[in-house]
């Protein structure tokens, strides 16, 4: 199951239910609206019934708090995304993590030496990507988030490689990798691009963790200025996939997973 707020608009279902039944796994995954109120409760049920899924917005935090263990990276990352039920009570695990590394290091053909990031967001998803490159070698980091106080507490937890960096544009500006780790992009909205394209280093690469139906504004501008781009879909299979393993031990048909969101994500590149 998948617990956030909203959750109508996830594919996570879709791929997650064509994967399991691929897998002959005679479940179901569904999504499940919680309000923040009600997130007690249903965990405390979860428990009892020794359920497992995913957590997303706005949740991630709150489930980490609650868990009786967690893994090393979900620690790290101070977010919980995958959990399940042992006998000690609730795990939270982090697939956000490796997903993105996974994601990043295919658009930059591999772990790159001294990469230069500008992230622009400071919620969840931005400490799971601070989490993912805090072993790249040499890497320095530049946080924008429209609240420059939540941008400095990020960093202050990571603060080898992390600065606060006061505008976007500044974040941006020797920057090899940009990424996108806030909601904006996710309507269609004139301020939809969280950074124009024209402001990037020539041949940086543009990671767009939103998602949406044939791809995001930015992602399509950037690529039409010659920049390497990718949005969020593959980083949601990726974390998906890694979360599937964690509660069945199973890996998962990935291909099977991607044509169940095709149809529903739009035209893309192939993958
Ligand atoms: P979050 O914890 O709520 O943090 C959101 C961040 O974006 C905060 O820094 C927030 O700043 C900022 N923000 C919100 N609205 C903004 C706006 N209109 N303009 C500028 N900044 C804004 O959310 P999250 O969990 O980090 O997720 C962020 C995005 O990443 C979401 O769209 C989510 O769907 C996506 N995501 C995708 C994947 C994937 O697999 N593709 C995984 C995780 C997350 P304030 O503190 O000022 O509100």
């Amino acid at each position: 199951m998948l617990l956030g707020h909203p959750v109508a608009h996830s594919l996570s279902p879709a791929f997650q239910n064509a994967a399991l039944a691929f897998a002959g796994v005679p479940l179901r995954y569904t999504a499940i609206d919680v309000a923040a109120t009600e997130l007690p409760a249903t965990l405390e049920t979860l428990i009892a019934q020794r359920g497992a899924g995913n957590v997303t917005i706005p949740h991630k935090e709150r489930v980490a708090g609650a868990c009786a263990r967690l893994t090393p990276v979900a620690r790290r990352a101070g977010a919980v995304n995958t959990f399940w039920v042992e006998d000690e009570g609730l795990v939270g695990d982090n697939t956000d993590v490796a997903a993105f590394h996974e994601v990043a290091t295919g658009l930059l053909r591999g772990i790159p030496e001294g990469a230069r990031l500008a992230l622009l967001g400071a919620g969840g998803a931005a400490a799971a990507v601070l989490t993912a490159v805090e072993r790249w070698p040499g890497v320095r980091v530049r946080v924008w988030s429209r609240s420059q106080e939540r941008a400095a507490q990020l960093c202050a937890r990571m603060p080898a490689i992390a600065t606060v960096a006061e505008t976007a544009t500044a974040a941006a500006r020797d920057a090899t990798l940009v990424v996108n780790a806030t909601p904006l992009g996710l309507a269609d909205a004139a301020d939809s691009v969280p950074i124009d394209p024209t402001a990037l280093v020539p041949g940086a690469a543009v990671l767009d963790l939103v998602y949406r139906t044939g791809e995001t504004a930015w992602v399509r501008a950037a690529r039409a200025c010659g920049h390497p781009a990718a949005d969020g879909l593959g980083m949601l299979i990726a974390q998906g996939a890694l979360a599937f393993e964690r509660w069945l031990g199973i890996v998962p048909d990935r291909r099977v997973m991607w044509d169940a969101v095709r149809e529903l994500a739009g035209a893309r590149p192939a993958h």
